[in-house]
């Protein structure tokens, strides 16, 4: 490449944050000031409340409105691609390193840039409702094998749609908070219940995506059409408590096992900033139903990261590797599937994908098949085994796309485990 943009803020080249990412958040200033919206720079955010006010955003689609001063990203998750490309463009072209207008204003640059490190972060959404898919074809064939055996690993329906279940927005909650480990129901042999603390409780790596503009109830999104409703993409912990999960989900699937927290980042990196990293699809046999083949659909190559820190280590391990390009089916089927019924999106939904998992037992996307069951353990530095979370347990995905010379970063989704509450 002969000329790669640059920006007149310096990015070190392992930052997740150069000038080709600019995902957005929700930010307030830790010395106070209400929340509103920011852009990554490097270690700093650029406060877009400010710019606004400034009047610098002078595209017909943002001109003379309040987006950026609101506490969440929604408004501006509705207005879809066109405006979401302007305000992108005009953010490179402030940010770059030939364009004087904030490099040299040294009393704009100072109020518009923050350093990451004085501000809080805010959920980026007001996210009405959250679902989660499961997506991952070795993630559902190991589980499959696991509960079913080999032979029965996939069931019949997995090839031909994408399965999911409705999850709980009111307890996602930002990168950071601490999650508390669930008591409920649990049945060793399956028949018996006792009350407790659950025992098994595990983490799931996921990426999940928010809806931009919706659709009318009984107005399905066409596939060909779905990515024009997407706005970006965050990393997604869906906690899962396996000993609830296995005595409540039949026949209704998922419920307490997965509604007591769910952890996403907070920076939500845009599509297109994630386009030189498209990929191909999976191929997928058998062909998809029409409503769900769309003629150039594509995935991404976003690497990602697991790690674990218990209390007594000083530092992280990675315990996961895997790669967002794993998943067998596309966020263009999910969103065509989930509309299919004429079931209606509103901005700002979020769409998880399902635990990541890749062929290899290193890119595992969760304790359950990581330790098999609890069958392999794992060793920490420290000299404890894990088969499953303990108490004090930091559990932090990552991911980043690479290119030629920077990363297009999504930062990181973290969480500590505390112990359950006595009642
Ligand atoms: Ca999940």
């Amino acid at each position: 490449m002969s000329s790669i943009l640059r920006s007149f803020i310096e990015v070190p080249a392992d930052s997740h944050f150069p000038i080709q990412n600019l995902p957005y958040a929700i930010f307030s200033p830790k010395e106070g000031g209400p929340p509103r919206v920011g852009v990554a720079i490097s270690n700093h955010v650029l406060d877009l409340a400010l710019l606004e006010e400034e009047g610098l955003f002078t595209d017909d689609t943002l001109r003379n409105k309040t987006l950026f001063a609101k506490p969440t990203l929604n408004d501006f998750m509705a207005l879809g691609r066109p405006a979401w490309r302007a305000a992108r463009a005009r953010l490179q072209q402030l940010l770059r390193e030939d364009e004087p207008t904030l490099r040299d204003n040294l009393e704009l640059r100072t109020r518009a840039l923050r350093l990451m490190a004085a501000v809080q972060f805010h959920l980026p959404a007001t996210i009405g409702d959250y679902t989660d898919f499961y997506s991952s074809r070795d993630h559902a064939t190991n589980v499959g094998v696991m509960f079913r055996g080999k032979e029965n690993a996939l069931m019949p329906n997995w090839l031909h749609l994408p399965v999911a279940y409705h999850g709980r927005a009111s307890s996602i909650v930002l990168s950071g908070t601490p999650v508390i480990r669930p008591q409920g129901q649990t049945a060793a042999d399956d028949i018996t219940p006792t009350f407790g603390p659950s025992r098994l409780v595990d983490f799931e790596l996921e990426m999940g995506f928010f809806v931009g503009p919706g659709n009318a109830l009984g107005d399905p999104i066409p596939v060909q059409e779905a990515t024009e409703h997407i706005f970006g993409l965050v990393l997604v912990n869906d906690w899962s408590a396996r000993d609830i999960q296995k005595w409540e989900y039949q026949p209704l699937g998922p419920f307490l096992a997965k509604n007591f927290a769910t952890t996403i980042s907070p920076w939500v990196i845009p599509l297109e900033a994630l386009e030189p990293f498209r990929c191909p699809a999976p191929a997928q046999e058998p062909t998809p139903l029409p409503y769900l083949r769309a003629d150039q659909d594509s995935s991404y190559d976003i690497h990602l990261e697991v790690t674990l820190q218990s209390e007594q280590m000083a530092s992280p391990l990675v315990i996961a590797r895997s790669n967002f390009r794993n998943l067998y089916w596309t966020m263009s089927q999910q969103l065509a599937h989930h509309t299919i019924t004429g079931c209606n999106m509103r901005p700002g939904d979020l769409l998880a994908s399902g635990t990541i998992s890749g062929p290899t037992e290193d890119s595992y996307g969760s304790l359950l098949e990581l330790t098999w069951r609890g069958s392999k353990p794992i060793t920490l530095p420290s000299g404890e085994e894990r088969r499953f979370l303990q108490d004090g347990d930091q559990l932090t995905l990552s991911g980043w796309c690479q290119g030629d010379g920077y990363r297009v970063g999504f930062g990181e989704a973290t969480g500590k485990l505390l112990p359950a509450i006595s009642l």
